[in-house]
């Protein structure tokens, strides 16, 4: 007999495993297709964002995260850069995202990515509503308009089972079948370079380092590698270490001294022990689109790029986060399927511009440095334009701030267009990420957030409370109501009234109630002004 789910996640890696708590959270009937026993035990994915860490608060387990830290507590997370080899005298430690923490509810995070997968996967037990199903793959999936089918089959084992579905998410990386059988096709950039990934052991290169102040990484960048670059990051503090590198195209783990690579990036001699080698190659590939009728993609099943400024990971996270609510909305009755249609509109102009504005031109960046000065050339000018260099990196963090001014749920500025780049504030804008605030019971605004929409009013009369609960009530919207004065840092919001999305982005924000109150909140779910849907290809649960 078939079996019958509201959403089928294939591929549990990280950003699948998180789209299953948010949705378990949510009460939808769902279903996690992993092939994998056990997470990879690959130190990848290490550098989670502020952002990223608020949605492990909000699934309930950012204390678990913070305590499945590798590196001992308040170890600075951010690294050296070099030039030619971490013996040179060109060196610098440029602040990182930690600059800009004040901007968010928590501060960031480093960790393997496989510790952050065990903390979700125990989340994950805690909900009846989802069903792992870890040492299965799936193999086909096949839509029509009444729903999906997702045919899987156990890893080395006789069980085979038919899913019926109204949802298919793949979250199954950056081969994603999920992607191949729905027919969505990625444009994107091929380097044409293999990159080696090597695991090792050496507390030898750990004393030898001791020379820089404590960092977590230590990047080379070598006037003979085009602006990619040699990369070792510390797992523990004293001896595991993971590396990068380019290397020539027809490297493979028996033709190559790799020992020898990681001295010559090094600048010194040392002893290693070596516990895995692969290769990937260094492109960059983005999805047309995130949707085909009843299937989505996410994660880097949507797009899949060099670990360069450690925007893989928590890219996905955002996109499950912003894709949960909109499938939880449609699913429960208030959403519908152009809210669903907004997923991909929102976020794939955000990781198509961070793609391109901040990975690829981070590589033309320092190509083109490297290319230009060079200390044997002219000492003092490469002194200066290597300080002028490395401080960019501090002007990148603070301009990376992706929003959805130009989503069409969100009542942002005229003309507004979403992107990856703008700027930190702790102003309320339509179409960005709510800043942090404390409310004058000393509690943070984060803590108070209902798990679907929110109207902060400071000040407010209790007729716009009022209105908005009808208005919410007649389009079956749960909306949460939080009053407070307009006072000490909340005057910091320049907005008295404050439409909170579950995914924590703003809706709307203004002074005085809007005009039409059914309208605005009609728009923020991509419903008309009557409060009407588009055609529902799911009937909503009695
Ligand atoms: C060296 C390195 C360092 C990195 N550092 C960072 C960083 O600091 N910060 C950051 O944000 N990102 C980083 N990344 C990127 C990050 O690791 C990826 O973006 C992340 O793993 C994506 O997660 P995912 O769940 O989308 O895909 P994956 O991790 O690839 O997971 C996909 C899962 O789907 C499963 N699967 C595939 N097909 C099927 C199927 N048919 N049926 C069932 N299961 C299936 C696989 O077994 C796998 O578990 C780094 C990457 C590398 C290589």
């Amino acid at each position: 007999m078939k079996k019958r789910y509201q959403v089928v996640i294939i591929g549990g890696g990280p950003v699948g495993v998180a789209l299953a708590v948010e949705l378990g959270q949510r009460g939808i009937a769902c279903a996690l297709i992993e092939r994998r026993r056990e997470p990879q035990r690959i130190p990848k994915g290490q550098n989670l964002t502020q952002r990223s860490v608020e949605h492990f608060y909000l699934w309930g387990v950012a204390d678990a995260l913070r305590a499945a830290r590798i590196l001992p507590p308040s170890y600075p997370m951010s690294g050296i850069v070099a030039y030619r080899d971490l013996n040179n005298e060109y060196w610098s430690a440029p602040p990182l995202r930690e600059i800009v923490n004040p901007y968010y509810f928590q501060e960031n995070e480093r960790l393997p990515q496989y510790q952050a997968e065990y903390v979700l996967r125990t989340r994950l037990t805690q909900f009846e509503n989802v069903q792992a199903w870890f040492g299965w793959t799936a193999e086909c999936i096949s839509q029509d308009a009444a729903g999906v089918e997702v045919a899987i089959a156990e890893d080395g084992g006789p069980g085979r089972e038919l899913l019926q579905v109204d949802y298919v998410v793949g979250c199954d990386g950056a081969h994603s079948i999920v992607r191949e059988q729905s027919g969505i096709v990625r444009g994107g950039a091929d380097f044409e370079q293999l990159m080696v990934l090597a695991l090792f052991r050496s507390p030898e290169l750990h004393d030898k380092l001791k020379r820089f102040p404590p960092r977590s990484t230590y990047r080379v960048i070598h006037p003979d590698l085009n602006g990619y670059w040699q990369f070792f990051g510390r797992v523990d503090v004293g001896e595991s270490w993971f590396f990068h590198s380019p290397v020539p195209t027809n490297t493979t783990r028996d033709n190559y001294d790799f020992h020898a690579l990681l001295q010559k990036t090094a600048g010194f001699s040392f002893a290693c022990h070596f516990d895995y080698v692969d290769f990937w190659d260094l492109r960059i590939a983005v999805a047309e689109t995130y949707q085909a009728g009843r299937v989505f993609i996410a994660g880097d099943a949507a797009h899949s790029h060099p670990p360069y400024g450690a925007y893989g990971l928590n890219n996905g996270l955002d996109d499950v986060v912003n894709l949960g609510w909109k499938l939880a909305a449609t699913l429960n009755g208030w959403g519908g399927e152009a809210l669903l249609a907004s997923y991909s509109k929102e976020r794939r102009p955000i990781f198509k511009e961070t793609a391109e504005d901040f990975i690829e031109a981070g590589i033309r960046r320092d190509r083109e440095f490297l290319r230009r000065y060079s200390p044997e050339r002219d000492p003092v000018e490469f002194a200066r334009a290597w300080q002028e260099h490395t401080n960019a990196s501090a002007p990148n963090v603070l301009t990376y701030e992706p929003h959805y001014e130009g989503s069409p749920i969100v009542c942002g500025p005229p003309g507004g267009v979403s992107s990856a780049r703008g700027s930190h504030t702790f102003k309320a804008r339509a179409g960005h990420h709510l800043p942090p605030q404390l409310l004058s019971s000393g509690r943070n605004v984060f803590a108070e957030l209902g798990s679907e929409f929110t109207l902060l009013a400071f000040d407010g009369e209790d007729a716009t409370a009022a209105t908005f609960a009808r208005a919410a009530q007649a389009l079956h919207l749960p909306l949460n109501i939080v009053r407070d004065s307009y006072d000490q840092g909340r005057r910091g919001y320049e907005a008295k009234l404050i439409l909170v999305r579950p995914d924590r982005y703003i809706a709307w924000a203004g002074d005085a109630p809007p005009a039409d109150t059914a309208s605005l909140l009609a728009k923020s779910l991509a419903r008309d002004r009557n409060g009407q849907r588009d055609k529902q290809l799911v009937r909503p649960r009695e």
